[in-house]
């Protein structure tokens, strides 16, 4: 139901947990998060309040510039640890938060089977993450490999995308369901709304339906439903926290 994606010079973990308790007010049965640290992906998730994520870190760093992290509202697979966001593929390359529906997973789902794919949960999330791997695979771009899912995806969502690979860069896209982005000194971050950000940032850009965005620490790149690189314009926001 919340996502919160960041990248830069600092470590993601408090800056994506701090987020993710600011957008607990949407709702959410589980949290979780997925930093990429030297070539590995660290993933912790857990069902309940985000204190409960916070208590199977403990005192954990775990490291990175680049992160991405999730509160859920289960809608396919009920609440568990195993069903929370991030997901991540079979051999734990890339990892997924999304916020929203994916409506024709059976079919992907079916198809990605005989292909070979097992998967652990019954989640609609797991079948988005597995076609994406099923492309980053092929031509290790991670924008391409989502843009290539998306076009196969019916639904109404948020999402966002690490790879263990790609310590310099993250992707997202949204389609009918809530994504800013935010633009930091030397970071940047996607996040629900603006509550998970203003801590951090108050320049914000507003996705349309159809954007997909690049982020690297120093750049947002926004590509609109045709695949042109385009400008969304900047917003001030001048809200306290
Ligand atoms: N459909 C996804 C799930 O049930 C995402 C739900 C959400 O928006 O949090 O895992």
């Amino acid at each position: 139901c919340g996502i919160v994606g960041y990248i830069g010079t600092k470590e993601p973990q408090d800056i994506i947990i701090n987020g993710l308790k600011k957008l607990e007010y949407r709702g959410y049965d589980s949290a979780g998060i997925a930093v990429v640290n030297h070539g590995k992906i660290e993933l912790r998730k857990h069902v309940g309040a985000i204190s409960n994520l916070e208590k199977l870190i403990g005192e954990e760093r775990l490291g990175g510039h680049v992160g991405i992290g999730h509160t859920r509202w289960a809608t396919h697979g009920a609440p568990s640890d195993l069903n929370s966001h991030p997901h991540m593929d079979m051999d734990g390359t890339i990892a997924v938060v999304h916020n929203g529906t994916v409506e024709n997973y059976v079919e992907l789902k079916a198809e990605l089977e005989k292909e070979g794919v097992v998967f652990r949960t019954e989640t609609d999330t797991e079948v988005a993450t597995m076609l994406i791997s099923k492309y980053y695979h092929r031509n290790h771009d991670l924008k391409k490999a989502l843009d290539q899912a998306i076009s196969e995806m019916r639904g109404t969502y948020a999402i966002a995308v690490v790879a263990k690979d790609q310590p310099d860069q993250f992707v997202a896209y949204r389609k009918n369901a809530p994504l800013i982005v935010g633009l930091g000194n030397n970071c940047n971050f996607v996040a629900s709304d603006f509550s998970a950000l203003l801590a951090y940032t108050k320049d914000v850009y507003l996705l349309e339906n159809g954007d997909t965005v690049v982020l690297t620490k120093d750049a947002v790149n926004i590509y609109d439903e045709e695949d042109r690189l385009i400008e969304r314009p900047m917003m001030h926001v001048d809200w306290d926290v």
